[in-house]
This record gives C-alpha cells, structure tokens and sequence, in this order.
C-alpha cells in the first residue's frame, strides 16, 4: 500500500496519476494560499510554483497553518516557509519559489509552466493581471475571496470562489468578481496615487484598515477551490463556476456566470498574447 491508497479509492489510480503529473501555481501565500498549498502537497501533486513578495508577520500566525509558533516574524520569507513545510508534507514534491509580486517578469515566467492557477489574493489588481496572464496563456484560475463587512446591526462574513478556463466562456471581469475602479487604483503609480489623494484629500492609512481573518473561513474557501480542482482533474465532474459562501447564513450558493458577448478581455486577450501585451504591466 502505499501513501495516497485512500486517495486512489475515491478517485482512481488515474485520478492520482493525474495529479501526480499536475502542476500548479500558487499566486499568494497568505491565509488562503497556505490552505491550498497544504492540500495540494497532501493530493500528491508533482509540482508546485509559488509567488509571494512578502515575509511573515506575527499577526499571520493566527490563519497560516503552514507557519508554526517558532518561525521568525522578520525577514522569513512566506515563500521559504511554503518550502520547508510542503518538503515535511512530501518531500518529492517540486517546489519553485519566487519571492517576487505577480507584477514582475519572474512571476510571468515561472507560471507558463502550469496548467493551473490559484488566486489566492487580497487585491483586484492582481487579480485582473493574474485575469488577463490566464485568458491570454490558456490556464485554468481558481480565484478565490474572503470578505467581511459590518453594518450597524449585522456582521456579514463569507467569501467566493471562480472559475475560469481555456474551454468555458466568461472570465472574471465579465462574472463581475472584480472592481475595475478598485483594481485601477491599486495597479496605479505609488507616484499617481499620492498626487490623486492630495486633491482628493484621502487619508490612506484610513482606507488601508486591517480587517478581520480567521482560520476557519478561509479554510471554508480554500477547501471549495481545492475541491473543485480535483474534481476536474481527476475526471469526477467539471469545477462549479462560481460558489460563493455565506458564512453568516451559514450556506454555499451556486450560481452560472450570465453571458456576457461584449467582454473585452474574453475577446480580445483571450489566446492573444500579443493583444494582450501583458508586459504593460511589468
Ligand atoms: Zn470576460
């Protein structure tokens, strides 16, 4: 017997070979990335790219169930830790890391390598690159989110999960997953940024309020994304488009993303790299 018998009973030995054969980047190695990875690295999958700029802090020991009490809270980077605790896990996974943003050549670089891509981000910036790198390449993105809001009398919490892939219409843009305005502004100069706010008259600092995060809610999102990942690949059924959790009813609702002819990026970036002129953003 060996380590992936229970596997292969829910999902074949060509499922597990599938997986075995699969590579997968990982964009964010955050509350959300760290779930996924875990899971992935268990699923057995051959190799892993993962792309985050940013080291560990204490206040992520709360969620990351890849970081551990004694891990450094300065200059450790997330993606080493992603290294070192994914080689515990199985140590014949491959894994490549890029301790870079997305916006950069090395990121671009590393993802042509994979088939599928999880978005495990906290900005709509990245996710309309990582949108736009997908269409243009023809990958397949998981795209998840987390979100928590509180009005007067009620605290709404929960989160979402799309997909988008070579073979089914619709990207994010066009499921309405992403703030244009938002993602313009965070794809925006620190330069620009600083000049609109001083006519504006915007205190970043107040924008920029930290938010709550939980281990539990984005386990509920990243289980949903690797789930539905392996169903696709192991050939059970195709990944449900758009699942979107809500915690504070305490329900998954599906839903169809609504045709949409008149996608700009579904049409015109869409297996075009040169329309998509990518590099724009680098
Ligand atoms: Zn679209």
């Amino acid at each position: 017997m060996d380590r992936f018998d229970r596997n292969e009973r829910f999902f074949g030995v060509d499922g597990q070979r599938l997986l075995r054969e699969s590579v997968v980047a990982v964009v964010g190695c955050g509350g959300l990335g760290t779930h996924v990875i875990q899971q992935l690295a268990y699923l057995g999958i051959r190799k892993l790219i993962v792309i985050d700029d940013e080291n560990l802090s204490l206040t992520n020991k709360n969620r990351y169930v890849l970081a551990y009490d004694s891990d450094p809270v300065t200059g450790f980077s997330k993606v080493d830790m992603i290294k070192r605790s994914v080689a515990m896990i199985d140590p014949t996974i491959e894994v490549v890391i890029v301790h870079a943003s997305v916006r950069s050549k090395k990121a671009f670089d590393a993802m042509r390598e994979a088939r599928t891509i999880f978005g495990c981000l906290d900005n709509d910036g990245a996710r309309l690159i990582l949108n736009e790198y997908a269409l243009a390449y023809g990958k397949e993105l998981f795209d998840l989110a987390t979100d928590t809001h509180k009005d007067e009398n009620n605290f709404y919490f929960g989160g979402r999960l799309a997909y988008v892939a070579p073979d089914e219409p619709n990207c994010l843009v066009c499921m309405d997953m992403i703030d244009l305005k938002a993602a313009q502004e965070d794809l925006a100069s620190e330069k620009s940024r600083q000049d609109r706010d001083s006519i504006y008259g915007v205190d970043r600092s107040e924008l920029n309020e930290i938010g709550p995060s939980v281990v539990s809610l984005n386990g509920v999102i990243a289980s949903l994304a690797v789930q539905e990942y392996m169903v696709q690949i192991t050939g059970i059924r195709k990944a449900a488009r758009q699942l979107q959790y809500r915690g504070n009813m305490g329900i998954v609702a599906v839903s169809r993303p609504q045709e949409c002819p008149d996608c700009y990026f579904c049409k015109v970036v869409k297996d075009s790299l040169n329309d998509a002129n990518l590099e724009r953003y680098l």
